[in-house]
């Protein structure tokens, strides 16, 4: 089943897709087009991969990392279906990434790979956009590359774990102004969702709600105020976001 947040009607619902169209957790129905999407969980710790695809890692220039490289995420930074980014002025490259992601069911801890999908509730789909001018010294810390406020697109659905047979063959697909860009598989990750679950809960604690944002793979390309990008992932959905200016946001 796929699972929603929305805000319409003058409050905020948990919804699930039904027929092609919401329906309420009051019973109401209501069309797609009719609310405010916002992100699907409520994270706790959000992580993400970087360079988690070889093909990716070799287009911006670094070697496939031999264990995973993985940075935090704030909550500030995501924003729902449908929503803006915001993309700085004088700023060169800023790109979208199509990525899967894991959502954590249970806490979990010092959890084997062979168990790893019991620790999984089931998947979204993030758009883990990067500004790579911010990315400067030698520990590359990327924190203003990657958690500027609107920077993580996600949703629409929260899709539970049975309805996705192999989460580890699911085509990613990234349209920029109807335009296919970008397009890879998630069997194409250095390290799989197994592994990852055993690596983080082997020095800490996951809990119900955290976030594993798993990588993209090769095809990221600057964008631009008024593009329209869409990540896509196959059996999950289709996620849309539109670049803005920052006097968008200066009025
Ligand atoms: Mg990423």
């Amino acid at each position: 089943m796929k699972h929603a947040r929305v805000a319409c009607h003058g409050a905020i619902h948990d919804a699930v897709e039904e027929n092609g169209v919401l329906k309420l957790a009051d019973g109401r129905l209501v069309n797609f087009d009719d609310v405010i999407w916002l992100p699907p969980i409520n994270p706790g710790t959000i992580f993400a991969l970087g360079l988690n695809y070889a093909d990716h890692a070799n287009e911006i220039s670094f070697n496939a990392p031999e264990e995973p490289l993985v940075f935090l995420k704030g909550p500030n930074t995501l924003i729902g279906h449908n929503g803006v980014t915001r993309r700085p002025a004088n700023v060169e490259m800023m790109h979208y990434e199509c990525e899967l992601v894991v959502v954590i069911g249970k806490k979990a801890r010092n959890v084997k790979r062979e168990d790893a999908y019991d620790y999984v509730s089931g998947y979204t789909i993030a758009n883990d956009y990067a500004i790579r001018d911010y990315l400067e010294n030698y520990y590359r810390p990327n924190l203003a590359v990657k958690n500027r406020d609107t920077l993580t697109p996600i949703g629409p659905w929260f899709v539970e774990k049975h309805d996705i047979k192999d989460p580890m063959n699911l085509k990613l697909y990234t349209y920029v102004n109807g335009e296919l860009k970008q397009e890879g598989s998630t069997k194409d990750m250095i390290f799989d969702i197994p592994f990852l679950i055993e690596y983080l809960s082997s020095f800490m604690t996951l809990n119900e709600n955290d976030l594993i944002l798993t990588g993209t793979p090769k095809g990221t390309v600057n964008v631009v105020e008024g593009d329209e990008v869409v990540v896509e992932i196959e059996g999950i959905g289709s996620l849309q976001n539109t670049i803005v200016g920052d006097k968008e946001f200066a009025r």
